[in-house]
């Protein structure tokens, strides 16, 4: 793997990932990496098993720059967070929790994502990447059958991220993109060559491009079921179409899976026309060959 290569979508064990920033750091050296971003979930403003408690931001924030002082010279380290689209009609305060107690920590850059859609039976917000077992529960008790509401939902939220990130004013990666075909193998929910699935992601594809966003070509897919990375063949042949800047990430939540499936995923990107894929620099987003 080329050493212009980084990886940006990685769970150090401050949430429900695992290993520590060094044992991460020391991966991406092995790996040939120059850049390593880190992004633990961020703290959200309710009850929540898998992003970081509050309490521990500070010492998150600290711990990464300190690393990035004894890694200095060797390895590009970035101090980023995975940061829930909070939808205001889901959670209100959600927003200025945001701006207030997270973003004031001065991260360099975000990996955005929606994993909150809507509220589960009991009001909770409910978490679509959470289980099969929930997703068809949701489905079900929510949606009374209909996926295609809930996966419009889904995509609808994604474009409403893409309004509001650029305000943040820091370099996002839009995460997992499609990522709510999770539980869909085989179609058995839904049809992703549907006419209404299409026009869905092609609106979140437009705001995403429109917004600046990086798309990342994250393949926790691969290992976990679905057999493709988020997003898959057809959608990322759309972002080429919209020429918009992807990147490679693995969502790694153990210092292992730093660059899993990285030669699978530029082969995916290749097939779909793409040369380049951009890495964050001093400067901002910067272009490389695909490796
Ligand atoms: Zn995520
Ligand atoms: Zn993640």
């Amino acid at each position: 793997m080329s050493a212009t290569i980084g990886s940006f979508h990685n769970h150090p064990g401050y949430c429900d990932g695992s290993g520590s920033i060094e044992a991460y750091a020391e991966a991406a050296l092995a790996a040939g990496l120059r850049s390593l971003g880190l992004s633990s979930h961020a703290p959200v403003p309710f009850a929540c098993s898998w992003t970081m408690p509050l309490e521990r931001l500070p010492a998150y924030c600290a711990d990464v720059r300190a690393a990035q002082v004894a890694y200095q010279g060797r390895l590009r380290l970035w101090l980023g967070l995975e940061l829930d689209y909070l939808s205001p009609a889901l959670i209100p305060e959600g927003s200025a929790f945001q701006r207030e107690r997270i973003l004031v920590h001065r991260p360099e850059y975000l990996v955005v994502s929606v994993h909150f859609v809507g509220r589960d039976p009991a009001g909770l917000p409910w978490t679509m990447d959470e289980s099969a077992e929930s997703f068809a529960r949701q489905l079900d008790a929510v949606y009374r059958g209909d996926a295609r509401r809930l996966v419009e939902d889904y995509y609808r939220l994604l474009v409403e991220m893409a309004l509001v990130v650029p305000g943040w004013g820091l370099p996002a990666i839009a995460g997992h993109i499609d990522k709510i075909k999770m539980w869909n193998a085989g179609g058995r929910y839904f049809a992703e060559d549907a006419p209404w699935y299409l026009a869905a992601v092609e609106k979140a594809l437009r705001a995403i491009q429109a917004a600046g966003l990086v798309v990342e070509v994250n393949t926790a897919g691969l290992r976990r079921g679905i057999g493709e990375p988020y997003p898959g063949p057809r959608v990322l042949h759309r972002c080429k179409a919209l020429g918009i800047p992807v990147t490679l990430s693995s969502d790694a939540h153990r210092p292992e899976d730093l660059i899993a499936g990285f030669a699978e995923a530029a082969a995916h990107l290749r097939e779909a026309g793409y040369q380049e894929i951009v890495t964050l620099e001093e400067g901002g987003w910067t272009r490389h060959p695909l490796p």
